[in-house]
Order: C-alpha cells, then structure tokens, then sequence
C-alpha cells in the first residue's frame, strides 16, 4: 500500500509521525495537562470535604443532619451517582440514590476513579466511613479511549499536520525546478545537443527541455518547465490544432510503447509554421507503468521546405519536359517538311537528273526557300528562348510606323493576291510621324498578324488599320488588323497566345505553322509597352489589335492618311534607286567557305566592284600587309587563324582599314566581342544582300542612283501577273468565285508555253482521273494522280502536290471515300487553274470546259496519236531532243513516242509501287528498243541498268533508275510542229 503512495505522501506521514512523537514525549513529561488526574483529584477534595464535615456532625452526635446535606451534594453533581454512610459496623446509617446494590468495594480496599471512601472520626475515634460512587471518568473499552483528550489531540495533531505537509509540499515541489535535480554538467551536456529533448511526467508537465527545444519553439527553457506539453500550439498539416490523444507522447504514456518518427507541425507565427520530427521513449516507474516519457525533436523545418521545393523544381522540370517533348513533336513536322524538299532537290541535283537549267533553277528556288523557311522557323525559336529566358532587349529608336506598316503591307500583298484577297491600309484620324519604339520587332508582330489574317481567310480582305490612343501615358499606336476569315471560337480565343497552342487540331493540318506566332509576338509587343487584343468570331472573322508605346510625342507632327501616303511615295522612289560604287574601292574578302566568298564576290561584282577574297585569317592578314584595303569582310570562324586573331593582328599592326565582322553567331553578346577584337561593325549571315551593300556603300563611299522609268517597269514586271479568266476554266458555281491559281513560276515569261501545255494536259486528264475515281479503278487512279502531283508541282502548280499524294496513298489503299474526297479538292483546284497570259493560245482555248464528272473521251487517251505533247518542263538548253529530229518524215514517230512514252510513265511507276519485277523488266526491255529506234540514245543505259535491276529484284536499283528515267522524260520535246498538230487534234 505504502508502495502505492506517492513521494509527497511518504514525506507527509513521517512528518506527522515526527510531530506525534514530540507531543507523546510532552505528554510524557507532563507538559500537557491531564483531564483525567484533575477529574480524580476533584472526586478525591469533594469527598475529603464532605467526611470533614460529616465528622464534625458525627462526633455531635447529630448524624440525621447529614441526609439532606448528601443529598444536596448527590442532587447538584451530575457525575455523582449515589452516596452512603456505613458505620462502623458496617451498617448503612444513610443512603443516597442507589447504592448499596452497586457498591462493590471492600472495607479494606483502595479506592478508585469511580468509588471512593473516605473514613469519618468522631473526635478521636473512629465513627464509619463515607462512601461516593461517581460515572467512569473514560467510557470503558474503544469509546473510552477514543473520548481520552489524548488520544483525541493526537489524533488531530497527526491528521492535521499530515494534510497540512502534504498541501504544502505539493505546493512548494510544483514551484521548485526538479531540472535543477540534473547536475549542471549534464544539463550542459543537454544544451549543447542539437535535437531537442524534453522530459515529461505522466501528466505530460515538462520536467526538463534543452537549449535546442526552447529555441525551436522560441521560449526560454524556464518557461516551459511545469507547462503542460499538451498547451504548446500543435497543429496539423493543414493548420488545425491537434488533440492530446494524437500528440505521440499521450500515445507512449498510455501504451508504455516508444513512438518513433512522428511529423508534428507547430505554429510559431501567424502565418508561420515549423515542422518536427518526433520520437518518444516512455521511462518505467518502479510498478512497470510510464512514470514519465523521454521526447526528442528535430526540427526537419528546412529538409521539409526543401524537399517541397525539390517537388517544386521536379514538377517544373516535369512540365518544361512536356512542353519540351510538345515542342520537339510540333517541330519536327515543321523542320521536316522544308528539310525533305532541301535534301531531296540536292540529291536530284548531285545525281545530275536536272540537267536542264530552268529545271536546275527550280529546284533551287526550291531549296532556297525551304532554307528561308528554315531560318525563319530557327530565329522564331531563338525569339521565344530569348524572351523566355528574360533575356529580349528592345531598341527605342525613333521609326515611322506608317512606313513600317507599308512595308509590310507590301511584302504581305503577293500573298494576299495569290489567295485572291484584298490588303488593305488605312489610318484612322492623325498618327505620329516618327514614334520611339523597335522598328524590327513591330514588323515581326505585323508580319506574324497580317499573316495569319491572310492564311486563315479564303473570301474577302484583310485591313491594316492604324490609329493613336492618347488616353494613356505614354500614348499607344494600335495595329488593328481585322480579317473575314474563319474566325477562333470564343473558348479558344484566350488560348491562342500560349506557346505551340493553334486554335483546333485540324489548323495545323489545314494550315501548318507551328502556334508559336503569336506567343511570340504579344511578348514582343508587351515589351515595347503595349499588348495584342483578340477579338473574333467563328466564321466571320478576326480582329488582332496589336498596340506599342510611342515615346514621347513632344515635336513630332501628327499625319493623316494623305500626308502619310505622301512620305511613303517619296521612301519608295527612294528604293527605288540602287547602288553606285567607287569602282577603285578595293575590298578583301575573307571567309573559309568558298561559296561566300564566291556569293560576296559576285553581288560587289554587280556594281563594278573586285574584290580580292583570302581563306583564312592568315591570307587576309599577308594580303591586307602587303596592300592598302578601304574594307575587309572578315568571317570570324576560320581555320589556320580566325577572324579575332587576324583582326587584332591587323590592329597591332597599325591598320586601321575598317573591318566588318560576317558571322554567323546571332548569339547575344558575340556583337560586343567583334567590336572588342578591333571590328568596326558586324554583319549577320546569311548575308542580308541590302544590308551588305548599304554598308559597303557606307564605308567605301557609294551613293544610291535613281534607275528612272527603266527601273519602274522592272519592278511592275516582277508583280506577279493575275491572268485574265477567259471564263473556260470555271467547271462549276461556286468555282467562279473562287480566286483563280497562278503558277508560282508564272511571273517568269519563259515559262509560260510549259505551263499552258500543262494546263491543257491537267484538263484533258481530268475526266480520265475522275472516270477511273468512278469505276473504282485504283491502280489507274494511283498512276495519274503520281502522274498530277509530280507534273503539277514541276510547273509550279504546288496546290495539286498535297492532294494528288493523298489521292494516290487512297488509290493504293483501294479506300473510295478517300480517292471520292481527294477527287473534290483536285476538281476545285482544277477549276480555279488559270494558265498564264502569253501562254500558247491553241491548247487553252481550244479545250472545252469539262463536265465535273464527263465520262472518258476517246481524244484524252493518253496513248492516243494526236494527243497533246509532254507536259513536264522542256526548257530549251536542258530539253531532250530526238537524235533525229532533224529528219522531218520522223517527226511523226518521233511525237508517237513523246507521247506514248507520257502514258507508259504511270506503267513504271505502279509496277514499282506493287513491286512487279516482271511488267518493270518487260517495260525497260521496250523503253531500251523503242527509245534507241526513235533516237533518245539517253534512254538506253537507264534501261539497261532497270531491266538489270529488275532480273535481280534489286527494288532500290529499280526506284534509282525509274527515277532517272522519269527525269529524263520529262526533259523530252517532241518536234515543234508535231506539237502544235497533236495539240489542236480533236
Ligand atoms: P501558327 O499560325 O503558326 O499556328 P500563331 O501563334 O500565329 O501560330 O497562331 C496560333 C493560332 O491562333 C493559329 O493556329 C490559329 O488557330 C489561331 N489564329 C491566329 N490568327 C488567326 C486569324 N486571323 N484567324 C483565325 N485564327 C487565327
């Protein structure tokens, strides 16, 4: 039992025993006083007194006076119980009360605390005695002892004092720091551990907290010792205050189990929360129950930031892998597309199947757009990587916006003319002349809007509309280009300017590009202080507002559209003029690559200029040693010594001819390292024609000339030439509204009779496409739609590529709906094919227009002798003519081949595709006979190599030479006049 009292009882009952003590040895030495003694002492004097005085009655012989005087004395005295005289015989001479019956004691005997005798003398002798019984003093038995004042006081004394220590001490022990119970040194030893620990009891009072607690939760370690654990602000992840029972402490001391690894969070400020981890150890009392529980905290706080930032920074390269994916998928479609036309060109070009130079040329063009193309899609993306990594920086030059606009309205018109859609300028109200603002980045932002305007609008127009909003500071010049084109749905009118974001998937399907645009260009006009606004409606068309800061206006006059049109007239005379050279200038040419110099040398060549060109750094430094330059073009990436080298070289050699760096790293900052190397200037490649001239000029001292009149027509010949409709191709309704298609090579003369003769072929070929299409025969379809795509694109026919693939992919696949589908897109485009003006008059206007589905004519038989004559290119140096040609009575056969040969094309073709050794055999072994008889000796060693090649079932060897010989049969040209008769035969 004593087991189960507490260390505060314990102390209290020994300090009430020590009290008892005393007061027993008080007691003892009768330091107390004694009820009992005086009682008895009491009794003792009354009957002492009354046998005095009955002594004195007795020896007067008057003894009947004592009755009344014992009576009065039993009557008055509560405690006396009866009272007697015995004489000395024995006799009861008076009796008061009851007595005789209760009185036990003998004559001889002592008297005690209840019975007392006392003897009476007469005079000398001895009478009797007197006899008083009283009430016990102390009840007999237990009751006696408990009424003893003794026992009572120490009954009081022990209990009380016994209360009283234990308040006391419960009292003093809460007050007193039992931490101060640990030695100093371990309390130190405590203190200097960087976990924080705490010593709770079993009613979770902290007992002791180290130096690392008390700072994690931010108060002194006194504080905290005696405070509940439980009241420190605990909270959950979320904030809400924790229960005791889910605190782990509560968790040890109930279940005397350790908890380990608990993440309890504590709210330090308002907003402020730290993290903790948590271990407890429960400690044993002595009955195997937790007296107390040992916690250790450790303040994870930071790890727990940094892993949510390490989540952060894994999500964030999570998502930048995404869009990096996203935009490598976006791209690579559009990286591909020019990259093929590029590499396949080459390839036709090395393999020398051009020999031709107008097809040469073609191809060329070809490729140089595709690598304009490529450039473009390059420095979109270093404009988005520059803005993306913060890093654009705009200029704040003073430019002419309507200039700008111009410009581009300009350059964008040959676009718009080509879809057959009006472009048009205006300015609303008065515009500032000249605004402070990045000439090349508004042009960009324009260029992007007025192209999209055009490219997502087939009927109508597309305005450029300019005007002044004063209403801010500093004012904005808007851009507002408005198109009837097939609008954005309203839901995907905010999403347009995310990057790689198009408004459906089909747009980039339909229309290509790669969503980048107008990410780009917003970010582009929200740092040059304005914005781009959207408003569109699905299928009526958009408006795309872009707007930019202009600078203070103070001094700059405000125009209208007359005075605006009239400073531009004045700019465009301006460009009109070209270069004029100091034909002495001498120029030093330095690049590695020989097709730059070569490219350089030829465009000074132009004006009158020869430049002497070096290889390398080196050359240049020796060359520019030996000879006074008034300019050096230096490439800054060579080998032997590069640019830097050769400039410093010749700087600390005291030349000081000035040096225009060519390069190619657009890179930012490589501009600062040219000028530090010694450059003058810098010129970016690909070389920019105008900019380098501009600069040669500058530096050499050329000036521009006016061209005159001369010029003024040069420059309308080169606007493309929209050809008169005769009406004849209109094959339907609505194919009269349509705008009609130009060839792209339409604005080149020589080219026009080719593209007749095509366009008389194209329709003739029609309706065989579109019986073929009916009948479902795929594998002519297949044929004749190779035959479209690749003749077609050959004239410059490029709308017929896309879908006379697809039609060909269908036919190959026997899928009708498609080849039905592919059929419509053909007949459109068919319909909307306007040959050029100049064009051999008899085959276009000869051919009726067709029916959109007239069954096959006996005269469209492409094997048919009065057939027209090949369709594909024949230009005249690169033309493939009949060894025999010059025998008239041939003329004839000769065209029966041309002609015969046009049909036998699709043969090889689909006997290719189906990998029919045998028919490709056969064909080449008539190809070789015929083609040698007729005197196209060309033939003979292709065929040779296919008919080899198709014994071997060798299908690359096969693909190789069909391809050599569909080259050169399209270089074939049948005799002139046979020509003509074919072409007007019925
Ligand atoms: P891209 O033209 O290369 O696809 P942009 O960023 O320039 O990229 O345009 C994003 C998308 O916004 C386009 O794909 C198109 O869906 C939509 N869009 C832009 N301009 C127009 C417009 N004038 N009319 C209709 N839709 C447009």
């Amino acid at each position: 039992m004593m087991r189960k009292l507490s260390a505060k009882a314990h102390i209290s009952v020994g300090l009430a025993f020590l009290v008892l003590s005393v007061l027993l040895a008080a007691s003892f030495f009768g330091m107390i006083p004694d009820r009992a003694a005086a009682v008895r002492d009491g009794r003792v004097a009354l009957a002492e007194a009354i046998a005095a005085n009955a002594a004195e009655i007795a020896s007067n012989g008057e003894e009947h006076w004592l009755a009344p005087t014992l009576r009065l004395v039993v009557k008055r005295n509560e405690h006396l119980l009866s009272a007697a005289l015995r004489n000395q015989k024995g006799e009861v001479v008076l009796e008061v009360g009851q007595h005789i019956g209760n009185w036990t004691l003998g004559n001889d005997e002592r008297s005690t605390d209840e019975q007392i005798q006392v003897p009476i003398l007469a005079g000398k002798t001895a009478w009797g005695k007197l006899e008083l019984r009283f009430e016990p003093i102390f009840a007999p038995g237990v009751m006696g002892v408990l009424h003893n004042p003794l026992t009572q006081l120490l009954g009081f004394v022990f209990f009380g004092s016994l209360t009283v220590f234990y308040f006391y001490l419960r009292k003093v022990l809460r007050h007193l720091d039992p931490s101060g119970a640990v030695p100093s040194r371990v309390r130190n030893a405590l203190d200097t551990l960087t976990e924080g620990l705490l010593v709770l009891d079993r009613k979770q009072t902290v007992v002791l907290a180290n130096r690392a607690f008390a700072e994690f939760v931010g108060r002194e370690t006194s504080a905290l010792v005696g405070m509940n654990a439980t009241t420190l602000p605990w909270v959950s992840v979320d904030g809400a205050a924790l229960q005791a029972e889910q605190l782990p402490w509560t968790l040890a001391l109930r279940d005397g189990e350790p908890q380990v690894n608990h993440t309890l969070h504590m709210r330090t400020g308002d907003t402020e929360q730290r993290t903790f981890q948590i271990n407890c150890a429960p400690v044993l009392g002595g009955d195997g129950k937790p007296g107390g529980v040992l916690v250790s905290v450790d303040d994870i706080t930071e790890i727990e930031e940094n892993s949510i930032e390490l989540e952060k920074a894994k999500n964030a390269a999570d998502t930048a892998n995404r869009a990096k994916s996203d935009f490598l998928a976006n791209m690579s479609h559009e990286i591909r597309t020019p990259m093929n036309a590029i590499l396949g060109f080459t390839e036709l070009l090395r393999r020398g199947y051009s020999r031709d130079d107008s097809n040469a040329a073609r191809h060329l063009n070809t490729i140089h757009s595709s690598g304009k193309h490529l450039l473009a899609l390059i420095n979109d993306i270093l404009d988005l990587s520059k803005v993306e990594s913060g890093q654009l920086e705009v200029e704040s030059i003073a430019c002419s916006p309507y200039a700008l606009a111009h410009q581009v309205v300009q350059t964008m018109n040959v676009k718009a003319e080509e879809k057959g859609l009006r472009l048009d300028l205006h300015v609303d109200g008065s515009i500032p002349e000249t605004i402070l603002s990045d000439a090349p980045r508004i042009r960009q932002v324009l260029t992007n809007l007025i192209g999209n305007a055009i490219k997502f609008t087939e009927h109508g127009g597309v305005t450029l509309t300019l005007s002044l909003d004063t209403s801010t500071d500093p004012a904005l010049l808007r851009f507002a280009v408005r198109d009837t084109g097939i609008g954005i749905a309203q839901d995907k009118v905010a999403a347009v300017f995310e990057p790689f974001v198009q408004a459906d998937s089909s747009v980039h399907r339909r229309f290509g590009g790669t969503g980048l645009g107008l990410t780009i260009s917003r970010r582009f006009a929200r740092a040059l202080g304005g914005d781009i606004i959207v408003t569109s409606v699905a299928g009526e068309g958009s408006t795309f507002a872009a707007s930019f800061a202009t600078g203070a206006l103070a001094g700059i006059r405000l125009l209208d559209d007359a005075s605006l049109r009239q400073t531009v007239n004045v700019e465009l005379a301006e460009a009109g003029s070209r270069w004029v050279m100091p034909a002495t200038a001498r120029i030093l040419v330095v690049d590695d690559g020989d097709e730059n110099r070569e490219l350089v040398a030829t465009v000074l060549g132009e004006f009158g200029l020869k430049p002497d060109e070096a290889e390398n750094g080196q050359i240049a430094v020796d060359k520019a040693g030996a000879k006074a330059y008034d300019l050096i073009l230096m490439d800054m990436q060579m080998p032997v010594m590069d640019g830097f080298t050769a400039t410093r070289t010749l700087r600390a050699a005291g030349i000081a001819t000035p040096i225009v760096a060519l390069t190619a790293n657009a890179m930012r900052g490589f501009e600062q390292e040219v000028i530090a190397a010694g450059c003058s200037a810098y010129l970016t490649k690909p070389v920019d024609i105008d900019a380098l001239l501009a600069m040669v000029a500058n530096v050499v001292g050329g000036h521009r000339e006016h061209a005159g009149s001369d010029q003024a027509e040069r420059v309308e010949a080169a606007t493309p030439v929209i050809a008169a409709d005769t009406g004849t191709t209109a094959t339907s309704a609505e194919a009269s509204t349509a705008a009609p298609i130009q060839s792209r090579l339409a604005s080149k003369p020589r080219m026009h009779a080719v593209i007749g003769k095509f366009v008389v072929r194209m329709r003739e070929q029609l309706p065989v496409l579109v019986s073929a299409q009916e009948g479902g025969n795929f594998r002519e379809l297949a044929a004749l739609a190779h035959w479209l795509k690749g003749a077609g694109g050959t004239v410059g026919f490029d709308d017929f590529t896309e879908p006379a693939a697809e039609l060909e992919q269908a036919a190959r696949q026997d899928d009708a709906a498609a080849c039905a589908h592919c059929m419509n897109t053909i007949r459109d485009i068919a319909s909307r094919i306007a040959a050029p003006e100049g064009a051999p008059p008899s085959p276009v206007e000869t051919v009726p227009p067709l029916p959109a589905s007239s069954p096959p004519q006996a005269a469209t038989d492409p094997t048919a002798e009065a057939a027209p004559a090949m369709i594909p290119i024949a230009g005249e140096s690169g033309a493939l003519h009949s060894g025999l040609e010059s025998n008239p009575r041939l003329h004839r056969v000769i065209a029966k081949f041309v002609i015969r040969m046009q049909s036998q094309m699709p043969e090889f073709d689909a006997a290719l595709a189906a990998g029919d050794f045998g028919t490709l055999a056969s064909l080449a072994h008539w190809l070789r006979g015929a083609a040698g008889t007729v005197g196209f000796h060309a033939f003979t060693e292709p065929s040779q190599e296919l008919e080899n090649a198709a014994k071997a079932a060798d299908l690359d060897g096969c693909n190789c030479q069909v391809a050599a010989i569909r080259a050169l049969s399209g270089r074939m040209v049948g005799p002139p006049e046979t020509e003509h008769a074919a072409s007007t035969a019925p």
